[in-house]
C-alpha cells in the first residue's frame, strides 16, 4: 500500500493518506493550519481528488478529532467523498459551529454539510473496500478523540492522531492499543511536544489540585480556556466545587457541559453545579465570590468590568498570547498582563511516545504533527526505522 503525508513536519494542519494495493483511498484528517507567525503565512492544502481540486479520487475521510488543524478544511471536500467522525465529536463541532453560524462568522451550508457526516462509536470497525479501519479512544485536549487502526494488504498501521497520557483517560490508552493493536508494521505519530522541554507534564489530576488552592485564595476568578477542552473544565468545575465557589458560564458552554454529562457514566463529567450566567446570581457572586468562564467576547468584558476586583486565570497554551501571533491580537488584549497561567499539555510526552512505541513495535515510524521530528530518533527504538516523508512523497510499505 502507498502512504503519503502532507504537512507533517509541522503541527496542526497535517494529512495523511492511504491507498491499498486494489486502488482504495482514504485520507485521515483534514485540518487547516494553524494560525502562525507573521513570518510564515500558509496557503490552505490542496490534494487532488480529495479537495476542490480535480475528480474524486478518495472513498472516505476519517476524522480524529474536532480540533481546527484536524478537521477545518472539511468544507473543502470534494461533495461524494463521505466523512467518518466520532459520534460525541460531530454532535460538539456541531454546537461549536452552530455558534459561529448564529454570530454570523459561517455560512450555515456549512451545517448543513457536517450533518452529512457519519459517525462511529468504540469498539465499531469501519471497512471502505479492503480497508478496515479500527478507532481506538485516546486522551486528548479534544473529548472523544480516536487513534486509528488502518488493515489492507496484510499489513497493520497505526495512526495515532493527538494523544497524551496524562489526562483523565489517559490510564486507557495504553492498555486499548495493547487489546486492540498489538504490533504494527508502521506507526504514523505525532510529536508534537518533542520541540518543547523534556519534562514530565502536569497531570489534569494535580492541575485540579493547583485550581483548587487558586479558587481558594482568591475570590473572583475569571478562567480562559477552550469551550471544548471538557477534560480541562471537568477538573475547573471539580476544584471549584471543592472550593465552594459557585462555577458560571454562558449559556453556549452549559448546553454544551449537560451534553456531555448526559452521554458520559463517569463523575467526573457530572456538570450539576454549573450555573449558567443570570442577574440574580450577583448576590451570591458578591458575597462569597465565583469561578466564571469566560471568552474573548463583549458579555465577558461586562462581567470583567462589573468585577474589576478579579483573577485571571489563563489556562490554555501561552504560546498564543506570543505577539507575534498576529490573529490573537484581540486574545492578546483580552487576558491581562498579570494572569495567573495554569496549563498542560493535551500532547503526548517523550516517555508516552516511547510507551506506544513499545507496544506496537514499529518497523516503520513516520514522524508527523511535529516541527522537530529527528527527535524521534532519540528514543532508540529497536528494529524501527524513522522515515521523516517530504511533502506527498509516497511510502510504499
Ligand atoms: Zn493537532
Ligand atoms: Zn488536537
Amino acid at each position: 500500500m502507498k502512504i503519503q503525508i502532507y504537512n507533517g513536519n509541522q503541527i496542526g494542519g497535517c494529512v495523511t493518506t492511504i491507498e491499498s494495493n486494489n486502488g482504495t483511498k482514504i485520507a485521515i484528517d483534514i485540518g487547516s493550519n494553524l494560525p502562525s507567525t507573521k513570518k510564515k503565512k500558509q496557503e490552505d492544502l490542496k490534494i487532488e481528488g480529495l479537495t476542490i481540486e480535480g475528480k474524486k479520487k478518495f472513498d472516505a475521510v476519517f476524522i480524529t478529532h474536532y480540533h481546527g488543524d484536524h478537521i477545518g478544511l472539511y468544507n473543502k471536500l470534494l461533495d461524494e467523498i463521505p466523512v467518518y467522525i466520532g459520534e460525541i465529536s460531530k454532535e460538539i463541532f456541531i454546537k461549536v459551529q452552530r455558534k459561529l453560524v448564529n454570530a454570523k462568522k459561517a455560512p450555515k451550508e456549512n451545517l448543513e454539510l457536517i450533518n452529512k457526516f457519519i459517525t462511529f462509536k468504540i469498539p465499531e470497525k469501519i471497512k471502505i473496500n479492503d480497508i478496515l479501519i479500527t478507532p481506538i479512544e485516546v486522551d486528548h485536549s479534544a473529548f472523544n478523540a480516536h487513534a486509528l487502526l488502518i488493515e489492507c494488504d496484510g499489513k497493520k498501521i497505526l495512526h495515532t492522531g493527538d494523544f497524551r497520557i496524562h489526562g483523565p483517560r489517559g490510564k486507557a490508552v495504553i492498555p486499548a492499543i495493547k487489546k486492540y493493536v498489538g504490533k504494527v508494521d508502521c506507526l504514523i505519530c505525532e510529536g508534537t511536544t518533542l520541540s518543547r522541554n523534556r519534562e514530565l507534564p502536569l497531570t489534569e489530576n494535580e492541575l485540579q489540585y493547583k485550581a483548587e488552592k487558586i479558587f481558594k485564595e482568591n475570590k473572583n476568578i475569571f478562567v480562559f480556556c477552550s469551550s471544548t477542552n471538557i477534560d480541562r473544565i471537568a477538573v475547573l468545575h471539580k476544584a471549584a466545587l471543592k472550593a465552594r465557589k459557585i462555577f458560571i458560564c454562558d449559556d453556549y458552554q452549559k448546553d454544551m457541559l449537560l451534553y456531555i454529562d448526559s452521554i458520559s457514566r463517569s463523575n467526573l463529567y457530572k456538570f450539576n453545579y454549573v450555573y449558567n450566567y443570570r442577574p440574580n446570581l450577583l448576590k451570591i457572586m458578591n458575597d462569597d465570590g465565583f469561578v466564571m468562564l469566560v471568552r474573548d467576547n463583549y458579555f465577558s468584558r461586562k462581567m470583567l468590568e462589573k468585577f474589576p476586583k478579579n483573577s485571571f486565570v489563563y489556562s490554555q497554551w501561552d504560546g498564543y498570547l506570543n505577539k507575534e501571533f498576529e490573529e490573537y491580537k484581540s486574545l492578546q488584549e483580552f487576558v491581562p498582563k498579570n494572569h495567573i497561567y495554569l496549563h498542560t499539555s493535551g500532547h503526548a510526552h517523550f516517555e508516552a511516545i516511547q510507551q506506544v512505541c513499545n507496544i506496537v513495535k514499529p518497523n516503520i515510524l513516520i514522524p508527523i504533527h511535529s516541527e522537530k521530528p529527528e527527535e524521534f530518533n532519540k528514543m532508540n527504538l529497536e528494529n524501527c526505522v524513522i522515515k521523516q516523508l517530504e511533502n506527498g512523497e509516497i511510502y510504499n510499505l
